[in-house]
């Protein structure tokens, strides 16, 4: 299959809007900036998110600032890119139109013709939205702040309080979900309550502080295999993380969590603090384009693209990163990266004259999970690494990727601090909640959302915004 696109329709600057600057549409952006197209990236974020150290962010290491850079400020050089902080609503396949709504709510179109789609993901419930009140997720500096007010709150509380139960009602955390994020939140809060901020309190010992990991699975880190899963199972319980595997969560609410375990059995945990961190759901945007273009939805909504990362029948609309599935492809930055720079290079290749059809190929290179402080699994290729070794290279990886955000230094001496030293220097967390993660449907905003004693809420009005 051939695609040709106009090089120069009516004498003009061939237009590429760029919907989301995450790790699918920001090296497109990069990419095409270097070309002699007129680049519109539009975001709902001001920034570019660096998803990864989040939950550095949650758990005081790391300020908000240096894993998210400003997109107006990246691009500030490249004069042919024009950055637009609005939300898209909707794609006009037909029309070769994106339409947004900007913060005022005013709608705007924004007319390409080729087109780089990278919305990501959101978190998923299962079904269950009503959990996200009491379980926040972790996919936005929003939701980072919302877990580091959550976690320093909580502890607050313990020390506050009078009675014994209520004290261990607020030393006990839950995390729902074994994956990466589930297990470098979980090894994280244990080893700054360990580590970090004994010293700080005088009525609680924030060493015993109980942090649950639950997941319904047989290991922690499945996808590394069951080798290094192992590996990471024992390096959290020498740490002090709980782990409880084949735990179905049937129940969230204010007084912790319920589950069902392997023998059927169902548990509750009474937990001041519970953390969301199991499963993902595309962008809405994804299920838009697969209506208008025929293509297929997988179960966590992502669209299935053509070979060359675009959609059937519309040769100039790529989809790319985690709302789009190619290859059973996993969810990370590198296949986002790598396809938001493949859809560039394909549009001017095509500006170029040359209108071969090149399919997307992945080049893995690995994947790596921290699991606390010098401790990391680390797989490439069949080499697996564990422990101080993981941790090195997890390291390398991470100051790579950090490169051109120009918060290399601070970041590193920020893990200095942390690693070989004790602090969490970011520990301040604000009553002004948020309202949480803006990727999720409104329903789970909602609940979500900051909630005021005169609107009838006696969980608020007895604890304070934490746990509420
Ligand atoms: C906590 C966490 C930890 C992770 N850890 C790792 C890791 O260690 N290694 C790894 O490889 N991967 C990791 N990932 C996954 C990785 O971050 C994603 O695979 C990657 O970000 C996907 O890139 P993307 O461009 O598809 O989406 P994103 O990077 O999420 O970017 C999507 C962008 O689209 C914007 N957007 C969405 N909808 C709209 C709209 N309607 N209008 C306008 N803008 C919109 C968003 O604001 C965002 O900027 C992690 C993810 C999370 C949440």
């Amino acid at each position: 299959m051939t695609e040709h696109v106009e090089p120069d329709p009516g004498g003009r600057r061939h237009r590429v809007v760029v919907v989301g600057g995450g790790f699918g549409g920001m090296p497109a952006t990069r990419r095409l900036a270097r070309m002699d197209v007129d680049v519109t990236l539009i975001d709902r974020r001001n920034h570019h998110l660096f998803q990864p150290l989040l939950y550095q962010v949650a758990t005081g290491i790391l300020s908000p600032g240096q894993i998210s850079p400003v997109l107006r400020h990246l691009f500030r050089k490249r004069d042919r890119v024009s950055v637009l902080f609005a939300e898209v609503t909707h794609i006009d396949l037909a029309r070769k139109v994106v339409v947004t709504t900007t913060i005022p709510g005013e709608s705007h179109e924004y007319p390409y013709d080729s087109l780089i789609v990278a919305t990501g993901a959101g978190q998923s419930y299962f079904g269950h939205d009503e959990f996200a009140r009491h379980a926040p997720g972790m996919k936005t500096i929003d939701d980072a702040l919302e877990l580091r007010r959550r976690v320093l709150g909580a502890l607050e509380l313990a020390e506050s309080v009078d009675s014994e139960d209520e004290r261990r009602f607020w030393m006990s955390m839950v995390v729902v979900g074994a994956g990466p994020t589930g297990v470098e939140l979980a090894g994280q809060i244990k080893e700054m309550a360990t580590r970090s901020l004994r010293r700080d309190f005088r009525r609680i010992d924030t060493s015993t502080l109980r942090v649950v990991l639950l997941d319904a699975g047989d290991q922690p880190l499945a996808t590394f295999g069951s080798h290094l899963s192992a590996k990471a199972a024992r390096s959290l319980e020498r740490m002090g993380v709980e782990l409880r595997m084949h735990a179905m969560v049937t129940g969230v609410d204010v007084g912790g969590v319920t589950y069902t375990g392997e023998d059927h059995v169902t548990e509750t945990i009474e937990a001041g603090t519970v953390i969301w961190a199991a499963g993902v759901q595309a962008s809405p945007i994804a299920s838009q384009l697969a209506e208008q273009s025929g293509a297929e939805l997988d179960r966590a909504g992502r669209v299935a693209v053509l070979p060359n990362l675009t959609l059937p029948g519309h040769p100039e609309v790529f989809a790319v990163g985690d709302m789009a599935t190619i290859n059973q492809l996993p969810g990370v930055c590198e296949v986002a990266m790598q396809g938001g720079l493949h859809a560039a290079s394909t549009i001017r290749r095509r500006l170029d004259g040359d209108d071969r059809d090149v399919a997307f190929r992945y080049r893995d290179l690995g994947s790596a999970a921290a699991i606390g402080r010098f401790r990391a699994i680390v797989e490439f290729h069949g080499i697996r690494l564990s422990g101080f070794a993981g941790w090195v290279v997890w390291l390398f990886v991470h100051i790579a990727f950090l490169t051109g955000f120009g918060n290399r230094t601070v970041t590193m001496l920020r893990w200095c601090r942390s690693m070989i030293g004790r602090a969490r220097p970011e520990r301040v967390f604000s009553f002004g909640h948020t309202g949480g993660d803006l990727s999720l449907p409104a329903s789970v905003r909602d609940r979500v959302g900051v909630r005021f004693p005169e609107q009838g809420d006696t969980h608020w009005a007895a604890h304070g915004p934490v746990g509420s």
